[in-house]
């Protein structure tokens, strides 16, 4: 739900029963994730790519990948369970990059065929996003969360090994740049195509925690809904930073919902979570 100590923002403009994006949907509206992204474009380093992406996701938790036809077979039967009166939302969250993965826009068509009354939903690390944005309009997604977790590219080149871009492998600053500037137009387009849009940034001390109310202006500016501020997880290159602490993450909650409203209840969930959140 919204972060309470500040009213500015009490509700998205309608109730979209998505668990992570509105405080309506919190506890009475439940999702199911569907692990058919295998590989990723980019290389965070926080990610350990055994685990789940950190992006949307717990670590340590593997999760068994599954393909399109197998996930509509998961929908069908967490509907027919207890929690099935729940399950309004039908989401990709990994453990990979959602929109590098064909098998993504095949589980989008089988779910939308299938399930027409579920909310398709999906994030991503928003390089392909700009390219993607058109079919997954035509496959009727809804909601769509964006990791950016910075703006600055002297973080970016410390947040991120490479982007794969046409073929190539970049590093550095045309990396982090190309990386930057496809995330800003893909959240921008989004959000003017209609989709509800939400950023998630993983706060890293000492990388990116000082400039987290310029990018809330940022993205709030371009429309998006609501923002998730996630706690590094050390681990991969990041395995010996320290994670921010529960303080620091409150204050910076705090801070930025004075731009726009905060996510406080993700529990930064697995690539193959099924429930309410
Ligand atoms: Fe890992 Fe996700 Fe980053 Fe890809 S986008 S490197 S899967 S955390
Ligand atoms: Fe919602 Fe966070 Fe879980 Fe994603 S990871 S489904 S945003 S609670």
């Amino acid at each position: 739900c919204l972060e309470t100590g500040n009213r500015i923002y009490t509700a998205t403009p309608e109730p979209t029963e998505h668990p992570c994006f509105s405080p309506d949907g919190h506890g009475r509206a439940g999702r199911i994730h569907l692990a058919v992204a295998a590989e990723c474009n980019i290389s965070c380093n926080y990610c350990v790519r055994k685990y789940d992406c950190a992006n949307e996701s717990r670590p340590g938790v593997t999760s068994k990948l599954i393909g399109a036809e197998e996930a509509i077979r998961v929908v069908q039967e967490a509907k027919l369970s207890s929690l099935g009166a729940y399950l309004h939302v039908a989401g990709i969250a990994g453990p990979g990059e959602p929109l590098a993965n064909p098998e993504t826009f095949a589980t989008l068509a089988l779910l939308k065929d299938k399930f027409p009354e579920m909310k398709r939903c999906l994030s991503s690390n928003g390089l392909l996003l700009p390219e993607k944005l058109p079919e997954l309009l035509a496959l009727g997604l809804s909601h769509i969360t964006v990791t950016l977790n910075t703006l600055d590219t002297p973080s970016a080149l410390q947040i991120y090994g490479y982007v794969r871009w046409q073929g190539q492998t970049l590093i550095g600053r045309p990396a982090v740049t190309m990386l930057l500037e496809n995330q800003l137009l893909g959240i921008e387009q989004a959000v003017r195509a209609g989709l509800h849009v939400k950023v998630n940034t993983v706060v890293i001390p000492g990388i990116n925690d000082t400039r987290l109310t310029v990018l809330a202006r940022e993205i709030k500016q371009r429309g998006v809904e609501i923002h998730n501020l996630l706690p590094l997880i050390p681990q991969g290159k990041f395995a010996l930073r320290p994670a921010p602490r529960p303080a620091d993450m409150h204050h910076y909650r705090q801070e930025l919902g004075r731009v726009l409203p905060q996510m406080s209840h993700c529990r930064q969930c697995q690539a193959d979570a099924i429930g309410l959140v």
